[in-house]
């Protein structure tokens, strides 16, 4: 199986890129934080605090979540609703990055994702998918952007999207989030020894694609 693992920071241009090198390889996209969004959404349909490990395990032991997909795009499926818009929304993305923290969480969306990733070519974009649920993939980059950047992008895609969004809370957001990641004991962000660093900070989603498409034909 071919596995292309891109981690890296909220707002880096990891998915973006991940999308266009899955059309242009004719290859799965996997996009995990999908996964740990919808576990963050799960737990505040069933009203449960996102830091109470206790019932965030109980809650995410039998979740009932799907990722299929159709027309070339992923569906993210919890409890039979296509949440694949309801997970994009910025309060959404605090929780994710709470949930994601307890290891019970993390076995359970890595256990999912291994298993995609053993039975079909795919490129995933993450936070430890180099470093920890595919250490063994044949290809890795670490793709960042300075922290104002990413959050500009963000908003800009927010704002496009008809979100209501205050850009200096956004950008407060995104370090706050790369901190959480950056700092928990179980998996956390972290770029992996044998990862290609890529800063997008002044690069276009084209020259991203074509780096990563160079290294990848280079073997
Ligand atoms: O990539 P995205 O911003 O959608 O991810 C939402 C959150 O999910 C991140 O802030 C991070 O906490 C978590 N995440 C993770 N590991 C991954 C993917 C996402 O911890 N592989």
């Amino acid at each position: 199986m071919i596995n292309i693992a891109l981690d890296g920071p909220a707002g880096s241009g990891k998915s973006t890129v991940a999308k266009t090198i899955s059309k242009k390889l004719d290859i799965l996209y996997l996009d995990t934080g999908a996964m740990y969004r919808a576990c963050g959404l799960k737990c505040l349909n069933e009203g449960v605090d996102v830091k109470d490990a206790e019932n965030v395990e109980k809650v995410i032991k039998d979740i009932d979540l799907k990722i299929y997909y159709k027309d070339g795009a992923q569906v993210t499926c919890l409890d039979g609703k296509d949440v694949s818009t309801d997970i994009r929304k910025p309060e959404v993305s605090m929780l994710a990055s709470t949930v994601s923290a307890h290891r019970s969480v993390r076995l359970k969306m890595v256990e999912m994702q291994r298993e995609i990733a053993s039975s079909t070519d795919c490129v995933l974009d993450g936070r430890d998918i180099g470093s920890y649920v595919l250490p063994n993939a044949k290809y890795k980059f670490y793709v960042t952007a300075d922290s104002k950047v990413r959050a500009e992008r963000r908003y800009k895609e927010l704002i496009e999207r008809g979100e209501k969004v205050d850009f200096d809370a956004l950008h407060q957001e995104i370090i706050q989030r790369d901190y959480n990641d950056s700092h928990r004991d179980f998996a956390p962000l972290v770029q992996a020894e044998d990862a290609i660093l890529v800063d997008t900070s002044y690069m276009t989603v084209e020259e991203v694609v074509d780096k990563i498409i160079s290294y990848i034909k280079e073997g």
